[in-house]
């Protein structure tokens, strides 16, 4: 194409293409409040114990990007509050701190997926939680034509996620409650670093820092990572 322009334009239309893709990539910056080099849609994977701060971190990305947030915990409270039937089958779990049976978290996420906004990019934050929900999740994201996500785990020491839930006082976060949570993601959830791990697609961040920290190392870790699963 440049080759068939007269000599005395061709240099006029490279700067124009340098141009364009510089004030193109300065507009996202401006609108979107990120770089134009990282626009392309966002599959995320939240993964830590109760209190590290998915729940804050996702919520701030998910705004930023645009992208739905979707915390089943948040979902399952809805369905609580509602009294819907999903609330009244999952209302005894969720208030012992045990978790919900994998089965009615599998269907639900079924649902979700189906919705028209997954299209944009997604952020997962408390599924999976098991490794049949990660099995159940790698069969959604094959019937939904789902780029594989990146994962991100929130490592954080248990003396500051029992003071950050104590000091959030929702319903399931009293003391007892809360040392079963934490035991539950030992036993069920813990392995999930492991098998995302062997994947190659787990980036570790420092959920002991403040808000503001946290979310400045995520985003630079979610520059950098990249996902390259074994096929
Ligand atoms: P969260 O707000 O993510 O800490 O979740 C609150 C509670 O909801 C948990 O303690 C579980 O009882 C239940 N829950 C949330 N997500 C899941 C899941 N993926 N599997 C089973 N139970 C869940």
């Amino acid at each position: 194409m440049l080759t068939l322009l007269p000599p005395q334009f061709r240099l006029d239309f490279a700067a124009f293409r340098v141009l364009s893709l510089g004030h193109w990539q300065h507009l996202v910056t401006v609108y979107f409040g990120v770089s134009g080099r990282d626009i392309k849609p966002m599959q995320l994977i939240f993964l830590g114990p109760p209190g590290a701060g998915k729940g804050t971190q996702a919520s701030f990305l998910a705004e930023r990007r645009q992208i739905p947030h979707i915390s089943t915990g948040d979902i399952l409270r809805d369905a609580i509050a509602g009294k819907t039937a999903l609330g009244i089958q999952a209302q005894n779990h969720v208030e012992a701190g045990e978790l919900v049976p994998d089965l009615l978290i599998m269907a639900l996420m079924r649902e979700r997926f189906g919705q028209s906004d997954m299209v944009r990019g997604w952020i997962l934050d408390g599924f999976p939680r098991t490794l049949p929900q990660a099995h159940a999740l790698d069969q959604l994201l094959s019937l939904f034509r789902q780029p594989y996500p990146r994962v991100v785990h929130f490592e954080s020491s248990p003396d500051i996620l029992v003071k950050r839930m104590l000091a959030r006082g929702r319903k399931d976060d009293n003391e007892d409650t809360i040392r079963r949570r934490l035991d539950v993601y030992q036993e069920d959830t813990a392995p999930l670093i492991d098998f995302y791990q062997r994947r190659r697609c787990l980036t570790t961040v420092n959920g002991n820092l403040s808000v503001d920290e946290v979310a400045r190392t995520l985003e630079e870790a979610l520059l950098q990572a990249q996902c390259s699963p074994p096929v």
